[in-house]
C-alpha cells in the first residue's frame, strides 16, 4: 500500500548582501512581519528564526545580517560572525541576489559560499522591477557561468510572485523529522524583541540618513495590566545632537515615531498598547562590546 509521506523538519539559511530583500522574503514566507525592512542597508542586526509549518513539514529559516566587508567596529564583527555561523549546519542555503544587479559584495558572498556543503538555491529577487522579462536571460546566463547552483528561482518577495515555487524547492532538501517548534509558532524571538524591532524600524524610516548606526532600542518593561500591554523602551543614541534629532522640535518626531510603532505593536500583539519611550545617550556604543552584550547583541554560545 502507499506509504504515508513522512513529515520533514530542517533549517534554511537566507543570505545575501544588504538590501536585496532577505527580510522581505522571510516575512512573505512566514506570512507575518517578523523582521524589519528598510531601504537602508544593514537594517537587520540579528539572526532571526522564521518558522513555517505546512502539512509537508516545518522549515526554520535563519535570516542573517548581510555578509559584508570586515568592518572595524564591534557591531560589524558581530554581524559577520552571525552570518557565517548561519551557514553551518543548515539543510539548504537561499542566496538572495537582485535581478539585473550584480555587485562586488555579491561576488564576495559567492566566494564565501564555498564554505558550505549545503545545496545553494539562488533566489533572484525583485523581478517585479524588470518589465521586460527577456532582459533576465543574459543575467541568468552570466550567473550560470559563475558557479554550480542547485536551482535558480526568480521571484518577487514584495508581490509574492513565485515564492511558493521556492518553498517547494526548499522542502525538497529538508530531511524527515519531527517538528522542533509548535505548528503555530512563527518565530523564536520574544515579543519584547519584536517590540524593540518595530520601534527601531520607525526610527530608521523617519530619521533615515540623519541617524547612522547610532541608534538601538532596548525594551525595559513588557507587561500586561487589564488587557493593556505596557511597553517601556529606551532609545540609545551616541550623542546629544542625535538625541535632539530623535526627539525633534517640541518632541514632534518622537511622538510620531512612537505613535506609528504603537499601531504596529497593537497589530502584532493583538492588544492595546501603552508605549513609553526615553532617549538616552551612551557615547560610542557600537565600539563597546560589553555594552553591546548588555543590549542583547551577544552571539556567544551558551
Ligand atoms: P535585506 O537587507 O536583504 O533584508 O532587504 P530588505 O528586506 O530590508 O529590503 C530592502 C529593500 O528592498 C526594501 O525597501 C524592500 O521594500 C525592497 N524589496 C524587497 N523585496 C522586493 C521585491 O521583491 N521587489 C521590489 N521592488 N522591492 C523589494
Ligand atoms: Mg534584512
Amino acid at each position: 500500500m502507499d506509504e504515508k509521506k513522512k513529515f520533514r523538519c530542517g533549517f534554511a539559511a537566507i543570505i545575501g548582501r544588504p538590501n536585496v530583500g532577505k527580510s522581505t522574503l522571510l516575512n512573505r514566507i512566514v506570512g507575518q512581519k517578523l523582521t524589519i525592512t528598510s531601504s537602508r542597508p544593514q537594517t537587520t542586526r540579528h539572526k532571526i528564526l522564521g518558522i513555517k509549518t505546512s502539512p509537508q513539514g516545518q522549515v526554520i529559516y535563519v535570516d542573517t545580517p548581510g555578509l559584508h566587508r570586515a568592518g572595524k567596529s564591534a557591531i560589524n564583527r558581530y554581524m559577520n560572525r552571525t552570518a557565517k555561523s548561519a551557514l553551518a549546519d543548515v539543510d539548504v542555503v537561499l542566496w538572495v541576489i537582485e535581478a539585473l544587479r550584480w555587485t562586488d559584495e555579491d561576488q564576495d558572498i559567492l566566494a564565501a559560499l564555498a564554505m558550505t556543503e549545503a545545496p545553494v538555491i539562488v533566489v533572484i529577487n525583485k523581478v517585479d522591477k524588470v518589465s521586460d522579462k527577456t532582459a533576465l536571460l543574459p543575467f541568468l546566463d552570466e550567473l550560470a557561468h559563475k558557479g554550480e547552483f542547485t536551482e535558480v528561482i526568480p521571484l518577487s518577495a514584495r508581490s509574492g510572485d513565485n515564492v511558493e515555487r521556492l518553498e517547494a524547492a526548499v522542502m525538497s532538501y529538508i530531511q524527515e523529522g519531527e517538528a522542533f517548534f509548535p505548528e503555530d509558532q512563527v518565530t523564536d524571538r520574544s515579543e519584547r524583541f519584536l517590540a524593540a524591532e518595530l520601534l527601531r524600524e520607525k526610527l530608521m524610516r523617519r530619521l533615515g540618513e540623519e541617524l547612522p548606526y547610532a541608534v538601538t532600542v532596548q525594551v525595559e518593561e513588557f507587561s500586561e495590566q487589564n488587557e493593556v500591554l505596557h511597553i517601556h523602551a529606551v532609545i540609545w543614541v551616541e550623542k546629544e545632537s542625535q538625541k535632539a534629532i530623535v526627539i525633534g522640535k517640541g518632541g514632534e518626531a518622537l511622538k510620531e515615531i512612537g505613535r506609528r510603532a504603537r499601531i504596529d505593536m497593537e497589530q502584532a500583539f493583538g492588544a492595546k498598547v501603552f508605549l513609553k519611550t526615553w532617549v538616552r545617550v551612551k557615547e560610542s556604543w557600537s565600539e563597546d562590546e560589553r555594552l553591546l552584550r548588555q543590549l542583547g547583541y551577544d552571539d556567544r554560545e551558551t
